[in-house]
């Protein structure tokens, strides 16, 4: 089993380097790190009872036992039946969420899921102000630091946010259930994200907080950008503190519903 996992892995990052070389990326930050010695963080929070879903949503996540222990026939079997809303915990929103006619979530190209990281550091800026939007003078700071920002790269935002999980009222900025009214967290102002999806053609977009649209958001902007640029978005991403700027890769990988709007996705990080 464990090999097979090896395997597979070796498999799709084989994929992704050859996407690089394809797209005449010369970028460091491009290459994908040596698997015999890269360590895997965990990007994906557990899904359970605490596990936050958006304050409007009709149901959170549940597991139902159907069987755990031993059976008449004398061996051990363990089996649930899992629901969940498609938005919530650590999950991938397809571009359909936002845009008509967009990607659905079984129809994002893999090649788009896998990529190297940008890691874009706003925690001073969201410590003053916890409804920060990145600006456009954000992007171009890190860029100045660290180079232009790949096409293809998988941008994850670091707000620090992440320390707050899952305490829905410090996450959130409000725990009132079913109003999203007085919500309070950052993420990327409208402007950073058409840079990025339309100048600088990532491939996806994440975020340490319940959204990559602002606590504050009543219209989604973000959202609206990125879906209308065929952008798939991560949401509730965990451990970003873990990451480095540049150097390592992210497999973001959905549940494959058809027709899915999105829905949990296990995100595993590659650094070098
Ligand atoms: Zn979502």
């Amino acid at each position: 089993m464990r090999l097979n996992i090896a395997l597979i892995v070796l498999a799709l990052a084989g994929g992704a380097c050859s996407r690089a070389v394809e797209t005449g990326s010369g970028e460091a930050s491009s290459a994908a790190p040596n698997l015999a010695s890269a360590r895997i963080v965990d990007l994906s929070y557990s899904y359970d009872a605490e596990t936050l879903y958006w304050p409007t949503s009709p149901s959170s996540f549940e597991l139902e036992e159907l069987h755990h222990g031993p059976t008449e026939a004398g061996f051990f079997y363990s089996a649930n039946v899992f629901s969940t809303p498609e938005h919530g915990g650590t999950h991938l929103d397809a571009p359909i969420h936002f845009a008509e006619g967009g990607w659905t979530a079984d129809e994002i190209p893999l090649d788009r899921l896998i990529g190297p990281a940008v890691v874009i550091d706003v925690a001073a800026q969201a410590r003053e102000d916890s409804d920060y939007l990145v600006t456009i003078a954000d992007v171009k700071a890190w860029e100045l630091e660290h180079g232009p920002v790949p096409a293809g790269a998988i941008v994850l935002l670091r707000t620090g946010w992440g320390a707050r999980w899952p305490n829905r009222k410090e996450y959130l900025g409000d725990d009132t259930p079913g109003d999203a009214s007085n919500l309070h967290f950052p993420a990327y102002g409208e402007d950073a994200v058409r840079l990025l999806v339309e100048e600088r053609r990532i491939a996806v977009l994440g975020v340490d907080t319940a959204s990559i649209d602002h606590g504050p958001s009543r219209n989604f902007p973000a959202h609206q950008a990125a879906a209308a640029a065929n952008v798939p978005a991560l949401e509730n991403v965990a451990n970003l503190d873990q990451l480095p700027a540049t150097g390592s890769w992210i497999f973001a990988l959905p549940m494959k519903i058809s027709g899915g709007s999105g829905g949990p996705v296990r995100i595993a990080a590659l650094l070098p």
